[in-house]
């Protein structure tokens, strides 16, 4: 019998579902792999994914939404936890989404019966986060491009809305705050109070409990939602591989995508996808025994990477290797810790923070921020964990009670397996499940170093100048040691061949995943900043770097040194500098007096050193004494720069510069103030502060 045609269509469609079926977890793996295309991910466009919010809550049955803006994967972290507690105690269906991977015009169409969160970061001086700048630059336009642009355009959209900000800078929490000023104008209605967590009262993650809440409560009401006994539900599914070893091509061992897993990693370097690079040079700069800061010399000309004079490079680091060890031992995880595990999202729209199958030990190391402070809501969640009911009272104590908290582990800098050895008291806590980790911890984050020379000079190799953070505390025996700087001084020990390696330090795993970063590697990618040199040469200016707050000055000196060499009309240049001692810390001063030789009486570097006399000297003490100048200079249009410390010494120096100006030129301090205020909105008054 001749085969009709609904048999060929039934043929085939059995034909293809067999194909698919075999092929499943190559072909298929590979397009539905985020890890496999660095060129999709770097522009947020990944493959065959909707750009279209509405349908995709539709197509995944979800009534709420946590958008996030984040820079250090703080903002993140608070939408994973808003929506997990979501799901858990009100039932309600929730997804988070990168700001950056949708597009908002279609926002009005969205029914009132469900809810948008917003949870943005305030990143430098008043900017948005790297992912929300599209975002923001929408939904704040005089004229919102909304697809149907009813009236009121929004008045459809119930949001609720967090942001993340640091007091000590200018714009504090800016982004919230126009954002839902924006929200506002568009009729949109707002769910209980926009919070404001503030990093520079060190009160962030308690000002976000503290804001929730009230927050939920206000939610139900409008919802008419119901709470229920919140169950732990993990997230991802970790699924044993027997058949791999760590050995297997396909196991990613810290690899940070496919690219790099295959060996072929190529361009663009970006947020997603680091270059390995040459470390061609690295020497300390501090005499003294007791503090250390590293020069470190960055090749990137085997790569497409380019920067400018000001721009910041960002450094991947990998958890110490002691640490790497107590977190897996306290989880029960030692005898494991090479086995191949797949990680699968449990539901469509979470993301698996790293690529697999991988190793437990490769997770722990090199993708989770397992040394950083800990979250009193994550301990909150695994006091159900607890290996005994004691230990789980006192889980549940330190996670409900802000001030207990406080008080047994802020002394100690605990990170998390620290404070589950100490409070488990020896018992080892086998029964968390390991999702937990991945949605509670924070993806392991490139640091930021403000690239300290010049493009002009050397465009293809970027130096660093980072002090090593490491401080002792009473309440132990050894110091706090920071992961990235700690690694950076580990590699400077091995270029250097130290014999006597610190041991902390020698814990890092530095050749890399497959020893990929062996002769002295490191992953890194270039951000850009707005923190540049005029364009004409010959205007003046002014910048205060005490510390390590000298680091982009280095390259701007650099730079107008190299323009003078060459004949190029540069302005004056003037320099304040301040460390404790000129014989302990004052950091490339043979490279000053270089400079000196090429610029003559253009450049003058004024020190304060604050350790040397009985009186503390500051630079904005310095500052201060040189108030006609700086005036003189200013009114010649010289730009004005602050590098360093965020918490006080960028303040104070806003602070003298506009007593400088009402002294100068006979006005109010009040009108000093706003002098300065104006400076920075031209550019004229820049700052690079951390
Ligand atoms: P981390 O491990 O990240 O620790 C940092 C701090 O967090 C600790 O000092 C401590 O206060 C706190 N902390 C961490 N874990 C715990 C815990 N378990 N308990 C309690 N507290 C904890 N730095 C430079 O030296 N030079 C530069 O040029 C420079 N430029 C920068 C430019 C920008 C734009 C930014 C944002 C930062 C810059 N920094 C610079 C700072 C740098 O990015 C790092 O923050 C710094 O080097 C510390 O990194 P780390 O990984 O060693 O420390």
């Amino acid at each position: 019998a001749e085969l009709d045609t609904l048999d060929l269509v039934v043929l085939a469609a059995i034909l293809l579902g067999t194909l698919a079926y075999f092929t499943k977890g190559t072909y298929w793996g590979v397009v539905k792999d985020p890890y496999a295309n660095a060129f999709a991910n770097a522009n947020g466009a990944k493959a065959g994914r909707t750009r279209n919010i509405v349908e995709k809550m539709d197509e995944s049955s979800k009534n709420c939404v946590i958008f996030y803006g984040s820079q250090t994967g703080t903002a993140e972290d608070y939408a994973s936890r808003l929506a997990k507690e979501g799901k858990g105690r009100f039932g309600l269906e929730t997804m988070v989404a990168d700001l950056e991977e949708y597009d908002f015009d279609n926002l009005d169409t969205l029914p009132a019966d469900k809810v948008v969160m917003f949870v943005l970061a305030t990143y430098g001086e008043g900017e948005p986060t790297d992912n929300a700048v599209e975002f923001y630059e929408f939904i704040t336009a005089d004229d919102v491009a909304l697809s149907e642009g009813g009236d009121p355009a929004l008045g459809n959209l119930n949001y609720v809305a967090f942001g993340l900000g640091n007091n000590t800078y200018e714009h504090y929490n800016s982004m919230v705050r126009n954002v839902d000023k924006a929200l506002q104008k568009l009729g949109a209605h707002r769910i209980g109070d926009a919070g404001e967590g503030d990093d520079g009262a060190g009160t962030m993650e308690e000002d976000f409990l503290a804001w929730k809440d009230p927050m939920w409560a206000a939610l139900v009401t409008k919802m008419g939602l119901e709470e229920r006994e919140a169950v732990y539900e993990p997230t991802f599914d970790i699924v044993d591989r027997d058949n791999l070893t760590r050995d297997s091509p396909e196991v990613y061992l810290g690899e940070p995508n496919k690219m790099h897993l295959d060996g072929t990693a190529k361009g663009p370097f970006n947020a997603h996808n680091p270059y390995i690079a040459p470390i061609v040079d690295s020497r300390e700069l501090f005499a003294a025994k007791d503090r250390n800061c590293i020069h470190m010399d960055i090749d990137v000309s085997g790569s497409n990477l380019a920067y400018q004079t000001g721009d910041h490079i960002a450094i991947w680091p990998t958890n110490p290797g002691e640490e790497v060890d107590r977190f897996l031992d306290v989880i029960g995880l030692t005898a494991k810790r090479d086995n191949v595990i797949s990680v699968k999202a449990l539901e469509p729209t979470a993301k698996v923070p790293f690529p697999t199958p991988t190793t437990f030990d490769a997770i722990v190391r090199y993708h989770l921020e397992i040394c950083a402070p800990v979250s009193r809501q994550f301990v909150s969640t695994l006091a159900a964990f607890a290996p005994t009911d004691d230990i789980k009272a006192e889980m549940s104590r330190l996670g409900n009670d802000k001030d207990y908290f406080q008080q047994k582990t802020s002394p100690h800098f605990y990170n998390i397996a620290r404070l589950l050895a100490a409070v488990g008291k020896g018992e080892k806590w086998t029964n968390i499940p390991f999702s937990a980790f991945i949605e509670g911890l924070t993806k392991l984050q490139p640091r930021y170093y403000s690239i300290s020379s010049s493009s002009l000079v050397q465009p293809k190799k970027i130096s660093i100048t980072a002090v090593v953070e490491s401080q002792m505390i009473p309440a132990r025996d050894e110091p706090f040691r920071g992961v990235a700087t700690n690694y950076l001084m580990a590699l400077k020990q091995k270029q250097n061949g130290d014999p006597n390696p610190e041991p902390f330090g020698g814990s890092y795993e530095l050749d890399g995943p497959r020893n990929k970063y062996d002769g002295i590697h490191v992953p890194v990618h270039v951000r850009h900043s707005n923190f540049k040199l005029p364009s004409d040469p010959a205007k003046p200016i002014i910048m205060i770097g005490p510390g390590t707050g000298v680091a982009p000055f280095r390259g701007f000196v650099q730079e107008r040194a190299k323009q003078a060499r060459d004949g190029v009309d540069v302005g004056r240049t003037l320099l304040f500098f301040g460390c404790r001692k000129r014989a302990e810390d004052f950091m490339y001063e043979s490279e000053w007096e270089d400079c000196k030789k090429a610029l003559g009486d253009k450049f003058e570097m004024v020190t304060a050193f604050s350790r040397e006399g009985g009186k503390k000297v500051y630079v904005q003490h310095r500052l201060k004494e040189r108030a006609k100048e700086v005036n003189e200079l200013l009114t010649q249009k010289a730009f004005f720069y602050v590098c360093g410390d965020a918490a006080n010494m960028a303040r104070e120096v806003n602070t003298v510069l506009a007593q400088i100006i009402a002294e100068g030129r006979g006005v109010s301090e009040q009108k000093g103030e706003e002098v300065v205020k104006h400076m920075r909105s031209a550019n004229q008054y820049q700052e690079d502060v951390w």
